[in-house]
């Protein structure tokens, strides 16, 4: 009997899994997937606030609990734990004697570091796999380190071979799992030492965690409501549940394969209507797809001040001002509005980051790495290529071709919340007359 070991990273689903659908069907396997909430991702920042907030804590239990049931309903179960991951894992692969582990691959310095530390202890060999993206790193036309580093120059290479993109079909039997790892206990943000996270009315929707909840949206963005036949013109807007496709949260954790994604955007376009917002969505998962590579090719220079353009730039870093942009309170209605909304929330949309982001770092004189940690700990959606990507494009030491990108937040509220409806909705300062 062969015993496999799957350690579920950021890819917490059944539908296209490779190495799930290639175990599928294997006799003398015992298949003890498993996953590790890492006691590190809720330690607190510098800056005072938990690494991982409770709105984006409570997603991810809410998506392991989903993963758990649907291993279940396939004759599997899912061993969730909690500790130092490489610990963690090691004890059990000990008491399972296990003979390998399977897990997908990530790309950044945390993660990679509880890779090599798992390697180092374990005697078994422990296989890795991409998973995230839309095309695999062997699939480019160029390697990692000659990746552009001009989004454009990137997708025009790179377009011509997404036809290739094709998720794996769903799993649908997974060999037994070992009895003695079975266990029921479900952990809640108390565990992790976090407050409880309470819904606001205003959000833009209502997320729930999990697989289930991930492909009922993409069915209804693209299939039942058709939205998708309007992005383009609605993308930039503020309030309410289809203005933009709002997948990233499944996405960032992987309850939702960008392949998935891509293929029924595809078949919509077969068999509904292709047109220029239908292409805009595959134009926006591949800069998803390219700040993932970016991360793979510059490694900690995403996290480093000057950010991969080696920029030396300085700041004045007053907390007391910081403070007041994570809490909504700089006395600018636009940036109140958008940070009270991700403090309530977890969710912002993309012009409103832009907006916020670019406020701190040029307006507000303060290191962007101090907003894109405030980001990592709130964004239901925080995906660390993505995060750090863009902040470092804002900043002006990533990706962006132009020097100097400055966005006029109140010309910008003008433009994007001409009504001010926006504003009203968040601040209660504007809400009453
Ligand atoms: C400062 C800043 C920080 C950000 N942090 C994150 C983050 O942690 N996680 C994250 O997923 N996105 C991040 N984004 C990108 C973008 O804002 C969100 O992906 C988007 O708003 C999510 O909403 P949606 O799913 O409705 O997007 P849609 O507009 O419907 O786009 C579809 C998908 O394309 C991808 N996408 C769209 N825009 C971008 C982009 N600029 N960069 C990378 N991928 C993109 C996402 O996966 C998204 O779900 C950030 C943007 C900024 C400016």
């Amino acid at each position: 009997m062969k015993k496999i070991i799957y350690w579920f990273r950021n890819d917490l689903r059944l539908h296209d899994q490779i190495i799930l659908k290639r175990i599928e069907n294997q006799k003398e396997v015992v298949l003890l997937p498993i996953f590790c909430f890492d006691e590190r991702w809720f330690a607190k920042h510098t800056l005072g606030f938990p690494k991982t907030g409770s709105i984006r804590a409570k997603f991810l239990i809410e998506t392991v609990n989903n993963l758990k049931t649907n291993l279940q309903k396939i004759g599997s179960d899912l061993l969730v734990t909690f500790g130092k991951t490489e610990e963690v894992l090691f004890e059990v692969a000990k008491r399972f004697n296990a003979n390998e582990i399977y897990a997908e691959k990530e790309d950044t310095s945390e993660e990679i570091f509880v890779e090599e530390a798992l390697k180092k202890r374990l005697s078994i060999p422990v296989h890795f796999h991409e998973s995230k993206t839309l095309l695999k790193t062997e699939q480019l036309p160029f390697s990692i380190s000659n990746l552009p580093d001009i989004f454009t120059h990137f997708r025009k290479k790179v377009e011509p071979i997404l036809d290739t993109v094709q998720p794996i079909e769903e799993v649908e039997k997974l060999p037994p799992f070992p009895d003695e790892f079975r266990n029921e206990h479900s952990f809640s943000l108390q565990d992790f030492g976090l407050n409880e996270a309470v819904f606001d009315s205003r959000a833009v929707m209502h997320f729930t965690g999990g697989e289930c909840e991930g492909l009922k949206r993409l069915n209804k963005f693209i299939w039942q409501d058709k939205s998708i036949l309007h992005y383009k013109e609605t993308r930039n807007q503020l309030i309410g549940e289809n203005y933009s496709s709002k997948f990233s949260p499944w996405l960032a954790n992987g309850s939702l394969s960008a392949r998935r994604v891509f293929s029924e955007i595809k078949k919509f376009e077969k068999e509904v209507e292709a047109n220029e917002s239908t292409y805009w969505l595959v134009f926006e998962l591949l800069w998803r797809d390219y700040f993932r590579f970016v991360a793979k090719k510059y490694g900690n220079k995403i996290f480093l001040k000057g950010g991969i353009k080696n920029k030396s730039l300085s700041y004045n870093n007053d907390f007391e001002v910081f403070e007041k942009w994570r809490t909504g309170k700089t006395g600018n209605d636009f940036v109140d509005a958008n940070m009270t909304e991700l403090m309530k929330t977890g969710f912002m949309s993309n012009r409103g980051r832009q907006n916020v982001a670019s406020y701190l770092c040029k307006d507000l004189k303060i290191d962007w790495r101090w907003g894109a940690s405030w980001f990592e700990s709130q964004l239901i959606d925080y995906d660390v290529a993505s995060n750090w990507g863009n902040w470092m494009y804002i900043a002006g030491v990533g990706n962006d071709p132009r020097e100097a990108r400055y966005f006029n937040v109140n010309k910008q509220a003008a433009m994007y919340d001409q009504d001010t409806s926006y504003r009203k909705l968040w601040l209660d300062s504007l809400a009453k007359p």
